[in-house]
């Protein structure tokens, strides 16, 4: 078999949506299994909404998500002469005729239409969704050249997928209906078409399409959010496929080493913020630890916070790497270990230190603090659960975090504890009792 060719045409008239870059994603894969080519396509022949901004943002993107391309990226608007080159031909030869018709302005002008056939059933192959056809009485012949002379983008399309030699054209499953014009297109310039196949729409909870109303809809604004590229570029695989078990967080090689089209699925793949979330955890938790430690030293340190001498950072980095979800999150998740004016959330002051018995609960925990011996979790925790008596530790657990941390949730008590150190454990525990 000759070799495979794939491509990424993205017309680029704003952000990129995540639904065009799983396209991508897919696409490349795809041509990293069979070790064909990927290639990048810019449709930006509609000149009135492709701008050099929307360009560049689309390679920031491919760059950010590691999708590179095997040849020097194509500018449809580079072809323009071939495209109407290839109107002419099929004028020529009676698959394209012209016809006078309105336009924007109220005038009209001479465009040119290609005649679909008009007889039979027009069917393919799709790669992802199987047979598909529809009755040929059922299309209707279409514009492929604009009274201003302009290549429409079904010509343009196939034009170029042509002389790229493309073999599978891997996209939105909003392109369906096009296929069916591409494919004659592609036999009335007496080509053989490449394969087809449509991934699913990707939709919201209700079902509907994903758009921009239901959140974040733009792979920039992921990035600016905190999610990594990896996470990203992993979750948005599962949109439409998965490697046939349940694993979910895959490495590069395994995803390229694991994806064929034949697993990608066609029913619509629910978009779900809370398990790119969970992802994203998932990929700060399997970094290394030294990339976990370099990132909340840069980032506490930005912060305007300064690290103690002595303080025992990779234990905290034991801590804190696998209940992280954002890297932004880290130095508001630590701060009150490096500064003792650290934010207290009202809510747990309410819930936990503001009943009548917590003044004296907490200087009786400072006094046993102040004398316990050695100054590890394992030893505070034996401490606190001798009070409670096989009670339960809630009443002195509780109260003792929000007095040290101001917050409800972090790493395990004792070990927060431990990390503070006992000068700060008892100050800040006598602070919140005469509070
Ligand atoms: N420019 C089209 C799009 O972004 C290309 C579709 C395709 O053939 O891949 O939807």
């Amino acid at each position: 078999m000759s070799e495979i060719r794939v491509r990424f045409a993205p017309s680029p008239t704003g952000q990129v949506h995540i639904g065009n870059i799983r396209a991508a994603i897919f696409n490349w894969l795809y041509a990293r299994h069979v070790g064909g080519k990927f290639l990048l396509r810019v449709e930006d022949i509609d000149l009135e909404r492709s701008t050099p901004e929307a360009i560049k943002a689309l390679l920031d993107v491919m760059q950010w998500l590691r999708l590179d391309y095997d040849e020097p990226e194509v500018y449809q608007t580079h072809n323009v002469a071939r495209h109407l080159a290839c109107a002419e031909a099929l004028l020529a030869s009676g698959h394209a005729y012209k016809a006078e018709k309105a336009t924007k302005d109220g005038k009209t002008g001479e465009v040119v239409i290609f005649r679909m056939p008009k007889e039979g059933i027009l069917s393919y192959d799709d790669l992802v969704k199987g047979h598909m056809e529809k009755k040929a009485a059922d299309t209707q012949d279409f514009v492929i050249v604009r009274s201003d002379g302009s290549p429409v983008f079904h010509l343009a399309n196939v034009v170029d997928d042509l002389d790229q030699g493309i073999t599978h054209v891997i996209r939105g499953d909003d392109h369906v209906e096009n296929t069916f014009k591409h494919l004659a297109l592609f036999r009335a310039l007496g080509a053989e078409p490449p394969r087809y196949g449509h991934l699913p729409m990707i939709v919201n909870a209700q079902g509907k399409p994903y758009s921009k109303r239901d959140g974040a809809a733009f792979v920039g604004e992921f990035r600016d959010q905190g999610y990594l590229p990896d996470a990203l570029f992993n979750y948005l695989l599962l949109l439409g496929w998965n490697p046939g078990d349940d694993r979910e967080v895959l490495t590069r090689d395994e995803m390229v080493d694991l994806f064929t089209l034949e697993a990608c699925h066609s029913s619509p793949a629910k978009f779900d913020i809370k398990k790119l979330t969970w992802m994203n955890g998932e990929y700060i938790r399997r970094a290394p630890a030294a990339e976990f430690e370099a990132e909340l030293r840069r980032r506490v340190a930005a912060a305007g916070l300064t690290i103690p001498e002595g303080f025992d950072v990779p234990f905290l980095v034991q801590q804190l790497q696998v209940r992280t979800k954002f890297w932004g999150d880290i130095p508001g998740n630590c701060a009150y270990f490096f500064t003792d004016d650290y934010e207290f959330d009202q809510k747990a002051v309410e819930k936990r230190l503001s009943g009548p018995e917590v003044p004296a609960l907490l200087e009786d925990l400072a006094n046993r603090f102040e004398a316990l011996e050695p100054w590890t979790a394992a030893a505070g925790e034996e401490m606190v659960k001798q009070l409670s008596q096989g009670n339960g530790m809630g009443p002195w657990v509780h109260p003792i975090r929000v007095a040290v941390s101001g917050r409800m949730e972090g790493p395990g008590l004792f070990e927060m504890l431990q990390l503070l150190g006992r000068e700060k454990t008892v100050a800040r525990l006598r602070r919140a009792a005469r509070r």
